[in-house]
């Protein structure tokens, strides 16, 4: 089987600053870098380089951006056929001012062509086919139900950004994957008690099959359909940059769900995942192999 992942593709521009501008002000950065990005993009290349068979369903611009794009994706084995270019629109980008110290940032995305994916691009067969269908929300809402709509495969989500979803949609959800601000923004809970039996609540209140909730360096609470949560803790590591840990996650998931692998023990395989991802940094800059995942699960 294969995971197919439908979502965004971006760019992103980070830049070093000593301190966020304020408004109408000009500072002077210290550094500058451009990165792939966008949440499918991220979890595409998670699972790719894991060493599934990944196919990616998105789109990009007519610009220089779109090849580098592409290129990074198939960089991580990603297969990127079905990735469509649009004339007249620019790649996604992400334009990202961050503190030297701290790492507080500020973001400005520009959808560009992601904003572009339509329901007919969806209905091609590495969706119908796909053993797990992997979505997020950075694509437009109408194409991520024709998406669901259109695979045998198990469909996971991950809710991000955040917006209110239809019932109809979540009843076809069999992997619900929120952070939790994502859980309480589904939920309408906006704050509360963050332990895991209040969260287990509001998972349960949220999905109708399977919710897994990530949560940070506390890894990731497995919430079954018809059985009892539990909470995986990741292995410990030197954590230096966690940008991107919930995409590598998504991608783990899917990956071991492809294999065959129970909830429980995709989960345990994902926690170690993104776990090693935060070792480096970048979204995509430690992105371990399978081989680097089994050696901590031995
Ligand atoms: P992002 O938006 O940066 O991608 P997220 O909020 O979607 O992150 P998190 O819940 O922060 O996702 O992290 C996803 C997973 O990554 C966690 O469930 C955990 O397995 C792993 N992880 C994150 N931070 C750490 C850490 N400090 N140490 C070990 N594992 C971590």
């Amino acid at each position: 089987m294969s995971v197919t992942v439908v979502g965004s593709l971006n760019e992103d521009l980070v830049v070093t600053v000593d301190r966020l501008p304020g408004r109408g002000e000009t500072v002077v950065g210290s550094a500058v870098a451009l990165l792939p990005g966008g949440k499918g993009a991220n979890q595409a290349s998670a699972a790719g380089r894991l060493g599934r068979g990944v196919h990616m369903v998105g789109r990009v611009g007519d610009d220089p951006a779109a090849g580098r794009q592409l290129a990074a994706l198939a960089d991580c084995g990603v297969n990127v056929g079905r990735v469509q270019r649009t004339p007249g629109a620019p790649t996604g980008s992400a334009t990202i001012p961050v503190e030297a110290r701290g790492g507080e940032n500020l973001i400005v995305v520009v959808p560009g062509a992601n904003a572009a994916l339509t329901p007919a691009d969806v209905d091609v067969e590495s969706v119908h086919r796909a053993g797990v269908l992997l979505l997020q929300l950075e694509t437009p809402l109408e194409t991520v139900r024709a998406a669901v709509a259109a695979t045998g495969g198990t469909v996971v989500l991950n809710p991000a950004p955040p917006q209110p979803l239809p019932a109809e949609l979540l009843a076809e959800v069999d992997v619900l994957v929120p952070n939790e601000p994502e859980l309480r923004a589904l939920s309408g809970v906006p704050d509360g008690d963050d332990s895991p039996a209040a969260l287990v609540a509001l998972a349960r209140a949220v999905g109708s099959g399977d919710v897994v909730v990530t949560l940070g360096g506390r890894g990731a609470l497995v919430v079954p359909a018809g059985g009892p949560a539990l909470l995986q803790a990741p292995p410990p590591v030197d954590a230096v940059d966690t940008t991107g840990a919930g995409d590598c996650f998504c991608g783990a998931l899917s990956s071991a769900l492809d294999r065959g692998a129970d909830l429980a023990a995709a989960v345990r395989y994902a926690v170690t995942a993104a776990a090693l991802s935060t070792t480096g940094p970048g979204a995509r800059g430690a992105l371990p192999d399978d081989d680097a995942v089994q050696a901590l699960l031995d």
